[in-house]
């Protein structure tokens, strides 16, 4: 499939007293046409900052430094669209009706004195010239689809009147309500109960078949990787170290960071059962980013005199593009 959405080398920043910590770092992914990329890394790796930085929603002190976030299909021209460099209009456009997004708590992004209903229509309204009957026409229709029972009644409920699952369930319905082509889906389960969560996750998909949305789907949980993606594309430390085919990538990885998330995965691919906690050492203070290789305090494989100096570059190793010098042989030549 074509690529729909290409990160390439985005740098956001927050610019604190203490000094800078980079939380994403030169990131370069991308999402393609109706496909499924998974993110996955330990929190703290730069996941949500990326998805956030994409649709331009960090804050102070929070800051894109470069980059570039490149929509594939939106100018009339057939050049992609820089949504870094886009005009501010544009980019109002281009949330919810091209790139929606849902996050792990809705309680965050719903708002609690207006109900489900309203909040649907306003969006729809906002980005289509609907009128009012037919904008609520589409979010009793939406809130069907995602399976809340009785959606006529549901659609004039206030989010605090629903459970857990049906409220991340009407947040799902209403960043769809506009038919994006890009859904981002930050942790969107992980508050959830294991047999909710499964059901989320099989509405994604059955969604994702009928829109043909692409999803970017930020977990730190390789069983649901494992589940639903195309392709993965694994974070540490503010970077993309490795990126592929879901089953290479989870099944036979090239990167000694991916290798020791996968064996701390007992059963992969069963739900539930990838927490990424079990990799040696942990994370390094944000100040003090590891000088050659980032990943080098913690790595099995490491190679004293090179790790700890060079900084690997991407590079093509079968079908995955990894990070590490035991693939970077070019110098070698
Ligand atoms: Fe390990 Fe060296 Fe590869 Fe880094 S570059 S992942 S330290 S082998
Ligand atoms: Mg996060």
């Amino acid at each position: 499939a074509e690529p729909l959405l290409e990160v390439r080398d985005l740098r956001t920043h927050f610019e604190l007293e203490d000094g800078v910590v980079k939380a994403v770092d030169g990131v370069s992914l991308t999402v393609r046409r109706g496909r499924t990329l998974a993110v996955v890394g330990e929190s703290g790796c730069g996941k949500s900052v990326t998805a956030r930085s994409i649709l331009r929603l960090v804050e102070r002190p929070a800051r894109i430094v470069g980059g570039q976030v490149l929509l594939h299909g939106e100018e009339p021209s057939g050049e992609p669209l820089d949504l870094l460099a886009a005009k501010d209009q544009r980019m109002r456009q281009v949330r919810w009706a091209d790139i929606a997004m849902v996050f792990q708590e809705p309680m965050a992004s719903l708002s609690l004195v207006h109900t489900i209903g309203d909040q649907i229509i306003e969006a729809v309204r906002l980005h289509e010239n609907l009128g009012k009957a037919p904008a609520r026409q589409r979010a009793i229709e939406m809130l069907g689809r995602v399976g809340i029972p009785d959606p006529k009644r549901r659609v004039d409920s206030y989010p605090f009147e629903l459970s857990g699952g049906m409220r991340q369930r009407a947040m799902i319905a209403m960043a769809l309500s506009c038919r994006p082509r890009l859904l981002i889906a930050d942790e969107p389960t992980t508050a959830l109960d294991v047999t909710t969560q499964a059901q989320i996750l099989d509405l994604l998909q059955d969604l994702q078949q009928e829109l043909g949305m692409a999803i970017m789907l930020i977990t730190h949980d390789l069983g649901v990787a494992a589940q639903v993606a195309d392709e993965v594309a694994v974070m540490y430390l503010g970077e993309v170290v490795e990126h592929g085919p879901a089953e290479s990538v989870l099944t036979a990885p090239k990167h000694p960071y991916t290798r020791a998330l996968v064996r701390s995965v007992p059963r992969l691919g069963q739900r539930g059962a990838g927490r990424l906690e079990a990799v040696r050492g942990t994370v390094p203070p944000p100040y003090e980013r590891p000088t050659g290789c980032r990943f080098h305090p913690r790595c099995d494989l490491f190679m004293a005199g090179s790790c700890d100096q060079t900084v690997p570059t991407r590079v093509r190793s079968d079908d995955i593009d990894v990070a590490c010098l035991l693939y970077d042989v070019e110098e070698d030549l």
